[in-house]
């Protein structure tokens, strides 16, 4: 257990600095700030009857413990002065600097509130914590050596406050420290905590602790040079550590159950080398002498934590049959785990640590990534720390993308989660998931260590309002509200105008004249729409090419076969089914949807996706097994429809038909002439690229003289 009180000298913190500052000209500073500290503390003493400068002094010596960098230990020297002592925080700015300054305003901020884990203050705290940690995460670093030395000097506060400063710091801020990973400051927050709160669960395994202490140390020391006599012989330089267990830990598996004498990695090594490589030929060599106990091996050098832990875990049997839980990882993944977010202190020539905190904190610290993102978002109090609960409270899991990078999210999350958590594009053109090689749906609640591929079209249609309800993080949720909000309708009906506007300068003719009402009125009726925002729509989602609307309003003298529209864009599938990329699609042939038609997705038992149009009498029938689908708009492939032409004459136009219908662009697949006493009937098979395209067919036809109607058939 810590060592209360011990009282520091600025001499001791220079000492402590001097082996990784070796600049003297930032030591005297240092030691400038800590004169100024001093001076303005003296007289105030902390409950613990000390004088009060010996608590920032502390806290400066824990941040060297980190290897903290120079503004952080002049602003942990300074960071009570600024409440406590009434000195202006334009002081600190204009003797110290900006960089100091603000970090000092950051803790003072994150102080100022008397928070307590009651609902209310939460949220505020929270919101405090993650503002001060979007501008700077040195400040909660502080934060977290402050509330340590708080932690080891408690006892001098009374009972009640005892108990709230400890659940308090178990509960918030024992996390955080986790998240960031600096497991130090974690571990010792933990037992202090446990202390505090179960004293009696403490002492008591404090005291076994303590029985078994000597018998441990033997055999820990046995095998340490057993280990290591087999690591020299192999010719791998390594270092080797006892470690105890922290008390919370073993409290913790107490508490799901476990007894003291079966907790296995009570007598532990740590195994120090200095490349992957050589971990993993440590661990062959240890396994091929001490062994292993199956299902207790770990490897999370190839697959780290999410807040950047790596290390092998293995447990063996070893000597007098002792369990041995053994850890081997290199120097450098050892600094990670111990100081996590921190380590970047002691291995990075960091010109500008703050930005080194924001780049390591996008690339391995998911947590406060989606922390950042949660405060960019606009939310309400509760959304807040409802979010804010789910990533710091709440069981996480964690699971990888394709290339075995993690992704942290709360339990219960969903494909759709993860999508939006790699990126908001990924979630909003997500058209299935795979977990572990199979196809799952969207509402799949993924496990632990499930390996999730995200299927994307560019052309999907974007989120559901069903998404809503299988979406499990309130980011997630915001995310999809967002993209409604924003409507695709509007862009579409943008993109509609322009596009028509466009068409209509080529064929030179004026927009104004075009758009007047009795115009809009005759495209509305002719294509069954509401208004012009509708007619707009149409044509920017692709239904209707800008020149079949212009040309019912001025048609062409002679009717020419439409060219393609090209598109940019060309994906494979005729239809795109929500939720499943790659399926097998059929288009049912009882109602031959093409491309404009309304359809919905049968799946059938063994066959894929059978899609039918939404109006097919078949439907009825199909039970509910009913999926969304959408055309996929960007292929130029022709379909089968079948149309039926009356003629008002007795007189055999099937060769005049057949020459006007080849000038659509449509391909006559079969032709069916039905000679009725009053009239010719001709039926006809034929393919094309959509709707749109059909009815051009079928208006062109009804403006022949001999024509008395020509329409679409379903079956
Ligand atoms: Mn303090």
């Amino acid at each position: 257990m810590t060592k209360v009180n011990k009282l520091y000298t600025i001499d001791d913190l220079i000492e402590k600095l001097k082996s990784y500052i070796t600049d003297d000209k930032a030591l005297d500073e240092i030691r400038r700030v800590y004169q100024f500290a001093e001076e303005k503390h003296r007289g105030q003493f902390r409950k613990t009857g000390e004088a009060y400068i010996n608590h920032p002094l502390h806290v400066a010596v824990i941040l060297t413990g980190i290897y903290a960098d120079q503004a952080t230990i002049e602003a942990a020297l300074l960071h009570d002065v600024v409440e406590d002592c009434d000195v202006p925080l334009k002081q600190i700015e204009e003797l110290f600097g900006k960089e100091v300054s603000r970090l000092v305003d950051g803790v003072t901020k994150l102080g100022r509130l008397n928070f307590s884990t009651e609902n209310d203050y939460l949220i505020e705290y929270y919101k405090k914590i993650i503002v001060g940690m979007s501008e700077d995460v040195r400040v909660i670093i502080i934060k977290l050596a402050d509330r340590l030395h708080n932690m080891r000097t408690l006892w001098a506060l009374p009972e009640a406050k005892q108990h709230q400063k400890a659940k308090e710091t178990l509960e918030i801020l024992a996390p955080i420290a986790h998240h960031l990973g600096i497991h130090k400051i974690k571990s010792e927050l933990e037992d202090l905590s446990l202390r505090y709160l179960k004293p009696q669960i403490f002492y008591d395994i404090a005291e076994k602790l303590n029985r078994t202490k000597v018998e441990r140390d033997t055999t820990v020391y046995e095998m340490q040079k057993e280990v290591s006599n087999l690591l020299t012989e192999h010719e791998i330089p390594h270092e080797i550590k006892g470690r105890s267990k922290s008390i919370y830990s073993i409290y913790n598996k107490l508490e799901k159950g476990r007894k003291f004498s079966d907790i296995y990695d009570l007598l532990a090594l740590r195994i120090l080398v200095h490349t992957e490589q050589e971990c993993y030929l440590a661990l062959g060599i240890i396994h091929s002498k001490f062994r292993p106990i199956p299902k207790r091996f770990k490897d999370f050098i190839a697959m780290p934590k999410p807040n950047g832990y790596q290390s092998l875990h293995t447990t063996v049997f070893g000597l007098d049959g002792y369990l041995f839980e053994i850890q081997i990882r290199t120097y450098e993944m050892d600094e990670v785990a111990e100081n996590g977010i921190a380590s970047h202190w002691a291995y990075k020539e960091h010109k500008d640590a703050s930005q080194v905190f924001k780049t390591s904190t996008d690339q391995k610290l998911q947590f406060f990534k989606s922390i950042i993102e949660l405060s960019e978002d606009k939310m309400t109090s509760e959304e807040f720390v409802n979010s804010v609960r789910e990533e710091v409270l709440n069981n996480n899991i964690y699971v990888f993308t394709p290339k075995g990078d993690v992704i942290e999210l709360p339990k219960g999350a969903t494909p759709i989660d993860f999508a939006y958590r790699v990126h908001t594009q990924v979630g909003e053109h997500m058209v299935g998931a795979i977990v572990n090689n199979s196809i799952v749906p969207l509402n799949y609640e993924l496990q632990n260590n499930d390996i999730v591929k995200i299927n994307t079209n560019k052309n999907s249609a974007g989120p559901s309002k069903e998404w809503l309800k299988m979406a499990k993080c309130t980011q997630t949720k915001n995310k999809i509200k967002a993209f409604f909000a924003r409507s695709e309708r509007e862009i579409y009906i943008e993109r509609g105008k322009t596009s028509l506007e466009k068409e209509l300068r080529k064929r030179k003719l004026s927009i104004a004249q075009f758009l007047s009402d009795a115009h809009i009125a005759k495209i509305n009726q002719e294509f069954k729409m509401d208004d012009l925002e509708d007619l707009y729509l149409a044509i920017g989602n692709g239904k209707y090419a800008p020149s079949t609307i212009i040309n019912v309003i001025y048609p062409k003298e002679e009717v020419q076969p439409i060219k393609t529209v090209s598109k940019e864009i060309k994906a494979e599938g005729d239809i795109i089914v929500e939720g499943i990329d790659k399926v097998k699609v059929n288009l049912a042939n009882c109602c031959n949807p093409i491309p404009g038609d309304e359809i919905i997705g049968y799946i059938t038992k063994g066959n894929g996706i059978s899609v039918h149009r939404s109006i097919c009498h078949n439907l009825a029938l199909l039970e509910n097994r009913t999926v969304s689908v959408h055309w996929n708009t960007t292929t130029n492939k022709k379909y089968l429809s079948a149309i039926v032409i009356y003629t008002n004459t007795l007189e055999n136009k099937l060769v005049d038909l057949i020459q006007k219908i080849s000038m659509f662009d449509v391909s006559i697949d079969k032709v069916n002439t039905i000679n009725r006493i009053d009239q010719f009937v001709y039926e006809v098979d034929l393919f094309t690229q959509s709707v749109a395209k059909l009815d051009q067919l079928l208006a062109g036809l009804t403006k022949l003289s001999y024509v008395e109607k020509a329409e679409r058939v379903i079956q």
